[in-house]
């Protein structure tokens, strides 16, 4: 098994434990309801290949699946099902009316031109009938994959399966394709959320250093709002590596040397290595939002900072999350922090379904009020209960997730 998966199902196990539920409903929420393998014949860089790809549903209990569909050469079966079981308790955790899926198709994304991407949206969307559907399962963007993907899985899966009802089969799709504006910044705007009540509730002042791994979407949009909200960002890395200056790094500086097609190492500062920023000294809060398991045993035991928000899924081992929990050092769950990407995309499925225009301000505000709110929930059951925040945040989901199992249909 991946880290990722073993992770989720530690997740899913240390709910239910607290919880202390059935034998049989655990064996449920450990095991997807369906898993579909596919292959894919599609044409890149000008050659037929046939590529592996999975979609697993991993709970239909509240809704239809919701998740993402990640291009990535290592992807395999366990890690999407790991996704997937994490996408389960994250909708229910942000009271969403969504199970949980995931998808992958094994292909490394960085060598795709749009004619290659084309040709895996036109096989996913066969591959994917009969599998997925506006109240089945509906897809997002993950990992490797964009607006434009979701654009063309849209397009392709309405000729393929259903015209009608193409727009919401996919969310994360471009303005022009009945996407929202909002979407792009969503993730990082709820994960704001999230330190706003983790700052409260441990202590740490709004001014406090911030180390972030991974400068993406995600990352790099977080920073923004961060110094936006007072803090200074000691330390960031992206694939090329880490820069460090104790005083805070200029952050639109780094934003240009991305957008100028570079690394945030190109901009004049300390260098440090990727995992450096992880256990850099000077940041209160650690923000891990590029890659899964970064945080294992050693690295949780090096960690200086107070705090660690998981904007990533799956960053840390089960191992480092023992680790970390023995320190003392709070960690906000993948579940609680990152949640705002798929609040974004409830919102532009309801307003496909009902064939309307999306009202971004209204998404960005319920978006930012959700996140809010089952981070408070789940800081106060942890208090109430004398848990960890990832135990906390588990077991409220998952008896919305037993509950929604038991409701007649
Ligand atoms: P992205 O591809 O836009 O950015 C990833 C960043 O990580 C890039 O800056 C890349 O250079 C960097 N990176 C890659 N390898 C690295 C390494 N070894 N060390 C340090 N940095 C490295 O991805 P993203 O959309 O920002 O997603 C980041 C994480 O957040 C992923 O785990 C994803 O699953 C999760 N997430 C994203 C969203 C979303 O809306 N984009 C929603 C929920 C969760």
């Amino acid at each position: 098994m991946t880290p990722l998966i073993i992770a989720a199902r530690g997740a899913v196990k240390a709910g239910a434990h607290h919880l202390r539920v059935s034998e049989s409903d655990l064996d449920r929420l450990l095991n997807p309801e369906r898993e579909v393998a596919f292959r894919l014949p599609v044409r890149i860089n000008g050659e037929n290949r046939f590529l592996s790809g999975w979609r697993v549903q991993h709970s239909r209990a509240l809704g239809p699946g919701k998740g993402g569909m990640r291009y990535a050469a290592g992807v395999n079966r366990d890690e999407v099902t790991g996704l997937a079981t994490l996408m389960t308790l994250k909708n229910a955790l942000a009271s969403l009316p969504y199970g949980g899926a995931k998808g992958g198709v094994a292909v490394s994304a960085g060598r795709l031109d749009a004619g290659d991407r084309e040709s895996i949206a036109e096989a996913l969307a066969h591959a994917l009938t009969g599998v997925v559907g506006p109240h089945t399962d509906i897809l997002g963007p993950d990992v490797g994959t964009g607006s434009a993907d979701m654009d063309r899985f849209a397009s392709a899966w309405a000729d393929v399966a259903d015209a009608e009802s193409g727009r919401a089969v996919a969310t994360g799709k471009s303005p022009d394709a009945g996407g929202i504006k909002l979407r792009t910044g969503a993730t990082a705007r709820g994960c704001l959320q999230a330190i706003r009540v983790a700052r409260e509730r441990a202590g740490i002042s709004s001014d406090a250093g911030v180390a972030i791994q991974g400068f993406g979407s995600v990352g790099r949009e977080l920073a923004e709002l961060l110094v936006d909200d007072g803090h200074s960002i000691v330390a960031v890395s992206d694939s090329s590596g880490g820069v460090h200056d104790p005083d805070g790094l200029d952050v639109n500086r780094l934003v240009k040397a991305k957008e100028d097609g570079g690394s945030v190492t190109d901009v004049d500062a300390d260098r440090i290595s990727s995992v450096g920023v992880l256990t850099v000294d000077g940041a209160a809060i650690v923000v891990p939002a590029a890659l899964q398991a970064v945080i294992d045993v050693d690295v949780a035991e090096n960690i200086r900072a107070d705090l660690v928000v998981e904007a990533a899924n799956g960053p840390t081992t089960l191992d480092g999350m023992r680790r970390l929990d023995r320190r003392g050092i709070a960690v906000v769950p993948d579940m609680a922090a990152n949640a705002g990407g798929v609040i974004g995309s409830y919102h532009e499925w309801c307003a496909a379904l009902e064939k309307r225009d999306c009202d971004g301000q209204r998404a960005e505000e319920d978006l930012c009020e959700r996140v809010a709110q089952s981070n408070v929930d789940m800081w106060d059951r942890a208090e109430k209960d004398q848990i960890d925040l990832r135990t906390a945040a588990s077991a409220i989901a998952i008896e919305r997730v037993l509950d929604g199992m038991r409701a007649p249909r």
